[in-house]
């Protein structure tokens, strides 16, 4: 099967007064049609500037995308116009995002909200378009859908907003769909609730998504394969069973470690020393060997490698290298 989104040596650098951040340092993947592809790492690992990136969304200045490929649906994303990028904007990659109130307008109802993406990407007429609407409601499980249209954001708790965004985002039928943090402004159950239908909509739809969160639980309800970032670079990518039964980058297990697990409940949750680095003074070598209980001397010289650790999965780590300082493939 071809790949819907390939990523290549993705580089997207900030250019502060302090200094340069290199936010995304090279980041490669691919997401196959229909796949869910979790990318998991705490705050500030590059996620979401690699989701931002892909929509060509990065403020310039003072962020640029200095190196790479974005090649979705067999266009290069970085060599197209902004008016190009504007028609796939919306329509064949949408975005669901944290707090939904941000990107639902107060003052519009949301039919009217919905309809109007609707009626820009998908040249429907207005009937057409509020029937379209309708369908989308009801598809992410809002109860009578017909009446609700004419509320505002404000009349729905945050879960209904959330799926009031959803219905929004897949409203144009997107080939990508690009979820940020999509359960973490949410309470634990009504989280279950979202990742439950978005679970159900993968099938129903068959949409690709791209989901980015900090929590391994989201990802091992929704994802098909799993990308852990640190510090702007992919440090582990297998199928998400891999990843929770036999993690292997050291940054991964002590992520699964400090998930709090109901059978674990007993034990004191084991939490990574340290704290992720300074963006502006990264640390030599692997950027995670100040907190990695492993170290070894390579580790503070040289950043390693993403190598193959099987045909399926990748890591980088020294200590997967076959002899320290050369690459295994
Ligand atoms: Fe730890 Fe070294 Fe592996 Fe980095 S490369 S995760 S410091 S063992
Ligand atoms: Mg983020």
């Amino acid at each position: 099967m071809d790949n819907l989104l390939e990523v290549k040596n993705l580089k997207t650098y900030f250019y502060t007064e302090d200094g340069v951040v290199p936010a995304v340092n090279g980041v490669d993947f691919t997401l196959k049609p229909g796949q869910t592809l979790g990318i998991v790492g705490e705050s500030g690992c590059g996620k979401s500037i690699t989701s931002m990136s892909i929509m060509r969304l990065i403020p310039t200045p003072p962020g640029k995308i200095i190196d790479g490929e974005i090649i979705f649906d067999n266009k290069d994303l970085l060599a197209i116009s902004e008016l190009e990028m504007r028609r796939i904007r919306g329509n064949d990659i949408a975005m669901i995002f944290q707090e939904p109130m941000t990107s639902l307008n107060p003052v519009y109802t949301i039919g009217s909200q919905i309809m109007e993406a609707v009626m820009l990407h998908q040249k429907l007429n207005k009937n057409k378009a509020q029937e379209k609407c309708i369908e989308m409601l009801e598809l992410v499980g809002i109860p009578r859908a017909a009446e609700v249209v004419n509320d505002y954001p404000h009349q729905f708790s945050g879960g209904m907003r959330q799926r009031v965004m959803i219905a929004m985002a897949l409203s144009c039928n997107p080939k990508l769909l690009i979820a940020d943090e999509p359960t973490t402004a949410l309470d634990v159950t009504i989280q279950a609730q979202i990742l439950e239908l978005m679970k159900g909509l993968k099938e129903k739809l068959n949409t690709a998504t791209m989901l980015i969160t900090h929590d391994l639980g989201v990802v091992a309800e929704t994802a098909d394969h799993v990308i852990v970032m640190y510090a702007g670079r992919v440090v582990e990518e297998a199928n998400v069973m891999d990843i929770f039964e036999d993690p292997k980058h050291p940054y991964t297990i002590g992520l699964l470690n400090s998930k709090p697990s109901i059978d674990k409940k007993s034990q004191r949750l084991e939490v990574i020393q340290g704290s992720v680095p300074n963006p502006l003074a990264m640390p030599v070598g692997c950027a995670f060997h100040p907190r990695c209980s492993q170290v070894m001397d390579i580790c503070t010289e040289k950043v390693p490698d993403l190598v193959h650790y099987t045909e399926e999965r990748k890591v980088r780590c020294w200590l997967f290298h076959n002899s320290h300082g050369e690459e295994s493939e």
